[in-house]
């Protein structure tokens, strides 16, 4: 039988879709794309993965449908190491990001929830036991509000740290955001939080006032630059090693991910935030999401 896991993380499971267009679509035109690419996403599969890939015992609980894209994500949660018995698989379909990727490199994006929208408090109840052995909690937000608000609670009441990256962002009732230790931004969802508008401040500054805000600790992601982290010791920014990126997407899972499973093994924050960004910057050199997550003898720096 294997360790108790010592990261939980409760969160989406998305097939991606990824087909490359010319262009995309105006109203009521149809264009023609390359071959769809098919490939293991959403954000918490993505972090479980990083996590275990990195060696860490890891839970992952969530939905995903009885079908193939189902299959597909479990298959790599388990290649990584991942408890998946605790995976719901309701009757409704597996959630797809259906991503459409332009010559400009921007990405148009739609993402169908299906299975992951069917988790509830009551999977989260059930899962006490798994919770009550872990250190660590990660949560982003692609599941119900209240399911993971109902996460929080509970990991609080068992003394296991939460980690809650604010994507897509929502509004946090203030006894989650409280907690929070830490909570995982970005540039953009932190402005979204602030209500700031234009160009960012100073990334320090930025960290301290989300700080101000609520939660225990802030750690502010700004891409090729690392990471800023806040808590009540002080601030300070983590730079990432300079790397050729050919493909960020999941960095930002990769980084959660892996911060998490340094914080269980009871690192600092600042400690585990310097190797989060080897995490992360090695995961840019390589393509897809899942697939480009490293193992430990292959983090960067
Ligand atoms: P995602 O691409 O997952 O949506 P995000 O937009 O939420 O990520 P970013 O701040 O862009 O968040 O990236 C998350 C982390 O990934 C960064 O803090 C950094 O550690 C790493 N990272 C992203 N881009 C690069 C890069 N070009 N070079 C090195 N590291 C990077």
């Amino acid at each position: 039988m294997s360790s108790p896991a010592r990261v939980v993380v409760i969160g989406s499971a998305n097939a991606d879709l990824v087909v490359a267009l010319n262009r995309r679509p105006g109203p009521g035109e149809t264009v023609l794309g390359a071959d769809v690419v098919v490939s293991p996403g959403g954000k918490g599969a993505n972090q479980a993965v990083a996590a275990g890939r990195l060696g860490a015992a890891v839970a992952f609980l969530g939905a995903v449908g009885d079908d193939e894209h189902g299959e597909l994500l479990l298959g790599s949660l388990r290649d990584a190491g991942v408890d998946v018995t605790h995976v719901a698989r309701p009757a409704r379909p597996t959630g797809n990001a259906y991503i459409m990727v332009t010559p400009d490199g921007e990405n148009s994006i739609i993402v169908s929830p299906g299975a992951n929208s069917a988790v509830t408090e009551a999977d989260v109840d059930a899962a006490r036991p798994v919770l009550a052995e872990a250190k660590t909690l990660v949560l982003s937000l692609e599941i119900p509000l209240s399911a993971v608000a109902r996460a929080v609670a509970v990991a609080v009441e068992l003394g296991v740290r939460p980690v809650l990256n604010l994507s897509p962002v929502a509004e946090l009732p203030a006894e989650v955001l409280a907690v929070l230790d830490p909570l995982v931004v970005n540039e953009h969802e932190a402005a979204w939080l602030l209500g700031d508008e234009g160009e960012p401040e100073d990334f320090e500054r930025l960290a301290v006032r989300l700080l101000d805000i609520g939660p225990r600790s802030v750690v502010v992601t700004i891409g090729a630059k690392g990471v800023v982290v806040a808590d009540r010791d002080g601030v300070s920014t983590v730079p990432s090693p300079q790397v050729t990126a050919v493909d960020t997407t999941g960095a930002g899972d990769a980084f959660t991910g892996a911060l998490a499973g340094r914080l269980a093994d009871g690192e600092g924050l600042t400690e585990a935030a310097r190797f989060a960004v080897r995490v992360a910057a090695t995961s840019v050199t390589r393509h897809g999401a899942q697939p480009s997550y490293p193992g430990p003898g292959e983090v960067i720096g």
